[in-house]
């Protein structure tokens, strides 16, 4: 029997869709059938207590937990999030409930021996409920109590050899695609970088230090499998330079039918023929694209790097050979100003070993950051507030027509003192006559 009632949750299991609350519950009924597995470090109920908690704030439409103190482990200032609930006594199992980020590995690739230590140890000193994985690409442990924390932090550190991940106002825990170990779309080694970033910044990573959170994200190419121009303040987005490879003979096979277009994904419904009118060329964005019966064309000038023609075919088209990134800034989930997707920076970065320009990028960007924003502000909110011409100077980037939203309606033009020869004494006269036409 359920230890505390809970009819408003109960509708959550109902319908087709996975439910947090089914996965609650079948921890509940692990910990029942084997009380003797573990020896449990927090309350054994507390999977229980949890559910019972979140009926009262559903029936009362208020939260019930509250913020009581900064927890942590000793040195780091970031990656627990500390959690109470206001009525202990009810639920003892929950009345600390702190999660912990845990960095996940470059592209997400796990041992199984890894993951069952994870569990075993999670079983034994927090809730065994996790969150696989959070928006910042961490694992996520859910619930323990605060002298479990220094102990979690010993078995993560010493025996899975794995760190925690960044939370507060710090550089969150940076994540990257699988990239180049199983993707041919990667136009650089994304899973490198971000391991070499995160060594670089373990300092802005358990240091809270900045006005808010900043998320780097590495994406391979626009497919954009982490959803880094989405999501991150910082995104690398893949690209070429050059023009996409075709081979002209795979493209006739696709249209002739030997090769299933979408790399056979979808084989199991039949989808007709295959068209490259109406499957590719009438789906690229800039219409660049031509068939004139036994060779494709593409204008790549015209091309904006979407990707959608080399998804469908990529047996017959491939990323290009001069391979790098697009940088964009300022994506975010809604807070302040609503949700943002990425703008544009910098079209093209190197991404190369010893990743010196990038560094020097982020940098920059973090030095004018730091210095302006407001406290809590978002790259993408600060850039709104004073200015994308702001942020380019800092970066001593030249700016792009594309960045320009409208055409200016204001005839005056100013120019600031060093953009003048002679500064402040310059010659009036002689540098009108030298500008004006
Ligand atoms: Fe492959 Fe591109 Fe996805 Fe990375 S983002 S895994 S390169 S498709
Ligand atoms: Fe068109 Fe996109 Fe293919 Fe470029 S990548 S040619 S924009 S469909």
């Amino acid at each position: 029997m359920a230890k505390h009632p809970t009819p408003l949750l109960d509708q959550l299991e109902e319908g087709p869709w996975p439910s947090f609350v089914s996965d609650i519950r079948q921890e509940i009924a692990h910990r029942k059938e084997n009380p003797n597995q573990v020896s449990f470090q927090i309350p054994a109920d507390a999977p229980e207590d949890l559910l019972g908690l979140l009926e009262e704030s559903y029936r009362d439409r208020e939260t019930h937990w509250k913020h009581g103190g900064v927890v942590g482990v000793f040195g780091y200032g970031g990656g627990v999030i500390g959690r109470y609930c206001d009525q202990p006594e009810k639920y003892p199992g929950v009345a600390q409930f702190h999660t912990l980020r845990v960095a996940q590995p470059s592209g997400k690739f796990y041992s199984t021996s890894y993951l069952r230590q994870l569990c075993d140890m999670w079983e034994m000193r927090g809730s065994g409920l996790t969150n696989m994985h959070g928006s910042t690409g961490d694992i996520v442990l859910i619930g323990t109590d605060t002298p479990q924390l220094e102990e979690v932090f010993h078995d993560l550190t010493h025996q899975l050899k794995t760190d925690l991940g960044g939370s507060g106002s710090n550089l969150r825990t940076p994540a990257a695609c699988l990239g180049r170990s199983r993707c041919e779309f990667a136009c650089y080694n994304t899973q490198e970088v971000c391991w070499h970033l995160t060594q670089e910044y373990q300092d802005e990573l358990h240091r809270p230090a900045f006005p808010y959170k900043f998320k780097l994200k590495f994406d391979g190419c626009p497919n954009g499998c982490v959803a880094a121009m989405a999501r991150s303040d910082l995104a690398f987005v893949g690209t070429w330079k050059d023009d996409i490879r075709m081979d002209q003979e795979a493209v006739r096979a696709y249209i002739g039918g030997e090769f299933p277009p979408n790399a056979g994904a979808h084989a199991s419904r039949n989808w007709g023929p295959f068209d490259i009118e109406k499957e590719v060329i009438g789906r690229c964005p800039t219409h660049c694209m031509r068939w004139d019966g036994r060779n494709l064309h593409i204008d790549n000038k015209q091309c904006v790097r979407c990707m959608h023609c080399i998804n469908v075919i990529p047996r017959a088209l491939r990323i290009g050979t001069e391979q790098g990134a697009s940088v964009l800034f300022g994506a975010k989930a809604p807070v302040v100003h609503g949700a943002q997707l990425g703008s544009l920076l910098l079209p093209f970065i190197p991404m190369e070993p010893p990743y010196a320009e990038v560094e020097d990028l982020i940098e920059k960007v973090w030095n004018w950051w730091a210095d302006v924003a407001k406290n809590r502000e978002r790259l993408g909110e600060t850039v709104k507030r004073l200015s994308l011409q702001q942020l380019l100077d800092a970066t001593g980037l030249p700016p792009l027509p594309q960045q320009i939203r409208a055409p200016r309606t204001n005839p005056y033009m100013f120019f600031r003192e060093n953009e003048v020869p002679g500064g402040r004494n310059r010659d009036l006269k002689a540098f009108r006559s030298r500008h004006q036409h």
